[in-house]
């Protein structure tokens, strides 16, 4: 067991945790960053699979996210587009597919009217909300007490209006169904994004991706920390006073002024503190929850569907993979697709054997882009649930009521423990965007904690 005294001790080599080392280290402060597993990255994750480079987690990147942005620049670090080009394909609650161009669904005039008047709302609303405090909003408790897919109906009748609408935010981000959690949560999501119109608008939020992957900005990053990372060390013992921290990893222990504990919400329970902290963070910890999505890859000899004139890109609300895009990677000339499977139907296809899950999975991707898309040579699906040091995807949410009510202590610090996620920031809420905008804001806290 090693000693070690430093300056912040940062739990946690995701985007968020390195991002805060990195800065309080331009500050002039020493740090240690002690991480669970035996990578850096978290629910960033890269892999080579049969020559196909896959993105297990976290990939995209939008126009609006500039404090990503920003770092990747400071790393010398290039994004790629997307590949965008051709038709896109709706499925409907009854199987009929549709392609289409544009960027309305083909659902007739009458639905898509009232999808525009439901999207116009919620622009209208996250206008007026501030994406660091929702719950200062005029009607937060209000909002917060209803449920999304019950708000939606009181604004439409038009039953697959509401359920597209409800996808965006749903099946789409918050990886929960519709009724777990609140209209006000939806708009701290569409507000994180700048407006809702840009969260629906997949050429805006899946804008580009990261030249060396996403799992590669952190990678670039723990090179610049050197010595000061260690991967292997699970801390689940902290002791603090006003005075300072000790934080126990496997083989590491740590003494230090401040900590910055980066692990995603859920996981601060893991952690044993001594003493134990104050009863309303006991509380707030509690209805801070992962969703549960399902990331699929699969990898064919070509991107046969480009040949048809297709994007790739697939919607199907009610479909067992509800989204599909064309991921292949830059230089590939092998074809990847990502689907995506949310909340129950995830549940569903856990419930499965592993066989018939991949069957199954591959049929609901045929169904959309023919017989071709059976013939996959790399099948792959991300199971974050899976992982002790994530348990589930993408990323933490409040329950009904739990915004309003907990939100306001969620960035607030114990004495010399600070908290610092993706999942508690404002602008690139649950994005790696909002990781590092989360890191950098608690390396400027602390620095001037003791500075002054
Ligand atoms: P994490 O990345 O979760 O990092 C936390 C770190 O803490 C992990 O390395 C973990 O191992 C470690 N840890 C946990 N407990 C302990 C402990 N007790 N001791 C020590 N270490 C511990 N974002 C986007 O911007 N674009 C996307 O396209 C996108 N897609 C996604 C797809 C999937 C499947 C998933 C899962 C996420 C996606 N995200 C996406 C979200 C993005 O990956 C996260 O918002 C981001 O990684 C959060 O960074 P973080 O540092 O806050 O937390």
């Amino acid at each position: 067991m090693r000693t070690l005294d430093r300056d912040v001790v940062i739990i946690g080599a995701g985007p968020s945790g390195l991002t805060a080392a990195y800065e309080l280290r331009k500050a002039g402060k020493t740090v240690a960053v002690l991480e669970a597993r035996d990578r850096v990255g978290g629910r960033t994750w890269s892999e080579d699979m049969d020559g196909a480079t896959i993105e297990i987690g976290g990939q995209w990147i939008s126009p609006d996210q500039t404090g990503l942005y920003s770092l990747i620049e400071e790393l010398g670090i290039e994004t790629f587009e997307r590949y965008k080009q051709g038709s896109s394909i709706y499925m409907s609650e009854d199987g009929t597919r549709t392609v289409y161009d544009g960027a309305d669904f083909p659902v007739g005039e009458a639905t898509v009217a009232e999808m525009n008047k439901l999207v116009a709302e919620m622009d209208r609303l996250t206008a007026q909300v501030d994406p660091d405090a929702p719950w200062n909003h005029p009607r937060a408790a209000e909002l917060d007490m209803v449920s999304f897919h019950h708000w939606l109906r009181t604004l439409s009748d038009d039953e697959v209006a509401c359920n597209n609408v409800g996808l965006f935010i749903a099946g789409g981000m918050l990886t929960k169904p519709a009724h777990t959690f609140s209209a006000l949560q939806a708009l701290l999501m569409s507000s994180s994004a700048g407006s809702f119109s840009n969260l629906v608008d997949e050429d805006f939020i899946l804008d580009r991706r990261i030249v060396g992957t996403m799992q590669g900005v952190s990678i670039a990053v723990a090179k610049r920390l050197g010595d000061d990372v260690f991967l292997n060390n699970p801390v689940l013992k902290l002791d603090w006073s006003d005075s300072g921290v000790t934080a126990h990893g496997t083989d590491i222990t740590v003494n230090a002024a401040k900590v910055i504990i980066a692990v995603p919400p859920n996981l601060y329970s893991r952690i044993s503190y001594n003493p134990p902290l104050p009863r309303r963070q006991h509380v707030t910890h509690q209805h801070q929850s992962m969703g549960l999505v399902i990331k699929v890859h699969a990898v064919y000899e070509t991107p046969f569907w480009r040949e048809e004139g297709l994007s790739g890109t697939c919607f199907g609300p009610s479909a067992i993979v509800q989204e599909l895009y064309d991921n292949t990677y830059h230089g590939e000339t092998t074809g990847t697709l990502v689907g995506f499977i949310s909340d129950l139907q995830a549940d569903a296809m856990f419930e499965l054997p592993e066989a018939e899950r991949k069957d199954v999975i591959l049929k609901g991707i045929a169904e959309y882009l023919g017989p071709k898309a059976l013939e996959a040579k790399v099948f792959y699906l991300s199971d974050f649930g899976s992982e002790e040091w994530t348990r589930g995807a993408y990323a933490t949410s409040y329950d009904l009521g739990g915004l309003f009510r907990f939100g306001p202590e969620q960035n607030k610090n114990v004495g010399p423990i600070y908290f610092s996620s993706s999942d508690l920031a404002g602008e690139g809420y649950q994005h790696v965007d909002g990781a590092v905008r989360m890191g950098r804001r608690t390396a400027a806290r602390i620095v001037a904690a003791v500075d002054g």
